[in-house]
C-alpha cells in the first residue's frame, strides 16, 4: 500500500466552502476510481479563524500547512469582517501561510476552454485553444523592498504638498535564479519555451534579472528555449498574440499585471486556478498551496450561483505540481471541458448562447459524473 498524498484544506470565507465541497467530491471520485489515497485535514482560515480563535490563522493550522504535502485553500474575507484591525483581517491569514511557507513561484494558467472562446475580451480566433502560464516572483521585488514609507519633504520648496513616496525595487540573484529554475523546470513538462519579462533598458533590477535567467538558461537549462522582453512589450504582445508565449517569467509587480491581463483572456473569474509553490521538502515535493484566483464573492455567497471549476482547475494543479499525477490532471481538465462543450453553465458563465443553466452542486456533479 502505498502512503497517502496527505492535503489540507481551508475553504475559508464566503463561497470558499460552497466551491471547496465540489472539489472534495472530485478528490473522492480519483481515490474510488484511480486507486489514489488522500490523508485530508480540514482547518480554518480568514474570518472563520478569526470567528473561532480571534486570529485569521492559528499556529496549529500554520504547523499543519508547512506539514502538509499540498494546502487547498478556497477564499478569505467579506464586509462582516471589513472594520476589524488590520492585524486580524482575514487576508492577512492568507498572507501569513504565502510568507511562513516561503512560496515565492505564483503560477496561474490561462488556458482557454473552446466552449467559452467567445467568453474572451479578445476575438475567438486569437484565444481559442490558448493554454500558457504565467510564473510571477511572490515575496521580493518593489512590494518588499526597503527603504520605503511616505516621508516629509520639507526642504525642497519646488515640491508642492511637501511629502515623498517611496518604494524600493531589489532582487538578489539568488531570488532571481530560484524563480528561473522553477520557469525552465515548468516548461519542460509544457511547451519547452520560457519568454523572461522585465525592464532592462530602464532598470538595474531588470539587468541583473535579465543577466541571471540567462545565467540559469546556459548553465543548467541550456536545452530550453529562451527569451526576453520588456514587460510592456510583453503586455502588448499578450492581448496581440498570446498564442506566442508558453512559460512568461516575471518579477512580483509585472507579474501582478501581466497576470490579471492574461486572466480577461480566458473569460470569467469563476474559471481561473492558481498555485504558489516553494522550495522543495525532504520528500522532494515543494511547498505549495492552491487556491482559485477569484475572492470569497460575498455578493453571490450562499446562493448555489458560485463557480467551483477555478477551485477544482487548482486540486488538477496540485495533481501535477504536488502529486506527480499528471495524467489525472489531464483527465480532470478533460471532465471540464466536456462539461462546458455540453452546455452546462453556472450563472457566471451564462451568454448570448443560453445553456443549461445549474447551481454549484450540480456542476460538481456533472465534473464527477464526467
Ligand atoms: P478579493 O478582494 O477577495 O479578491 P474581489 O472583490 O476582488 O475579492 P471576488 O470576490 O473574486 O472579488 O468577486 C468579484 C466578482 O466576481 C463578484 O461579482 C463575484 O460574484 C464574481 N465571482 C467571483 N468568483 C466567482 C465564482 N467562483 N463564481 C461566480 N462568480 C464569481
Ligand atoms: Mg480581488
Amino acid at each position: 500500500m502505498t502512503t497517502p498524498y496527505s492535503l489540507l484544506i481551508l475553504p475559508g470565507d464566503g463561497i470558499g466552502p460552497e466551491v471547496m465541497a465540489e472539489v472534495v467530491k472530485v478528490i473522492d471520485w480519483f481515490q474510488a476510481n484511480r486507486g489514489m489515497r488522500f490523508d485530508i485535514g480540514h482547518d480554518l482560515v480568514g474570518g472563520a479563524a478569526y470567528d473561532k480563535h480571534g486570529t485569521p490563522l492559528a499556529d496549529e493550522t500554520m504547523a499543519r500547512a508547512q506539514q502538509a504535502d499540498a494546502v487547498l485553500l478556497g477564499a478569505v474575507g467579506g464586509p462582516k469582517y471589513d472594520d476589524l484591525d488590520f492585524s486580524v483581517k482575514p487576508e492577512r491569514g492568507l498572507l501569513r501561510l504565502r510568507k511562513e511557507m516561503d512560496l515565492f513561484a505564483n503560477l496561474r494558467p490561462a488556458q482557454c476552454f473552446e466552449a467559452l472562446a467567445d467568453f474572451s475580451s479578445l476575438k475567438r480566433e486569437v484565444v481559442a485553444g490558448l493554454d500558457i502560464l504565467i510564473l510571477r516572483e511572490l515575496t521580493s521585488g518593489v512590494y518588499f523592498g526597503e527603504p520605503r514609507g511616505i516621508h516629509d519633504d520639507n526642504n525642497n520648496p519646488e515640491n508642492e504638498g511637501g511629502r515623498v513616496g517611496i518604494n524600493t525595487q531589489r532582487y538578489t540573484s539568488g531570488e532571481i535564479r530560484r524563480v528561473a529554475r522553477s520557469a525552465f523546470e515548468l516548461a519542460k513538462r509544457r511547451g519547452n519555451k520560457v519568454c523572461s519579462m522585465e525592464k532592462a533598458n530602464v532598470m538595474e533590477s531588470g539587468i541583473l534579472w535579465r543577466e541571471e535567467v540567462q545565467w540559469v538558461h546556459d548553465n543548467e537549462y541550456p536545452e530550453v528555449e529562451l527569451s526576453h522582453m520588456y514587460a510592456d512589450n510583453g503586455a502588448m504582445q499578450l492581448v496581440r498574440n498570446p498564442q506566442q508565449f508558453d512559460v512568461i517569467v516575471t518579477d512580483n509587480l509585472f507579474g501582478d499585471i501581466l497576470s490579471d491581463a492574461a486572466a480577461m483572456l480566458t473569460g470569467s473569474l469563476g474559471m481561473l486556478p492558481s498555485a504558489s509553490l516553494g522550495a522543495k521538502m525532504a520528500n522532494g515535493r515543494p511547498k505549495a498551496l492552491y487556491e482559485p484566483v477569484h475572492g470569497s464573492a460575498p455578493d453571490i455567497a450562499g446562493q448555489g450561483k458560485a463557480n467551483p471549476i477555478a477551485c477544482i482547475l487548482s486540486f488538477a494543479m496540485a495533481l501535477r505540481y504536488s502529486f506527480d499525477q499528471g495524467d489525472a490532471a489531464v483527465e480532470l481538465e478533460r471532465a471540464v471541458e466536456r462539461v462546458l462543450a455540453d452546455g452546462v453553465r453556472t450563472p457566471d458563465l451564462m451568454g448570448p448562447d443560453g445553456g443549461t443553466p445549474v447551481s454549484t452542486v450540480e456542476m460538481g456533479d456533472r465534473i464527477v459524473a464526467a
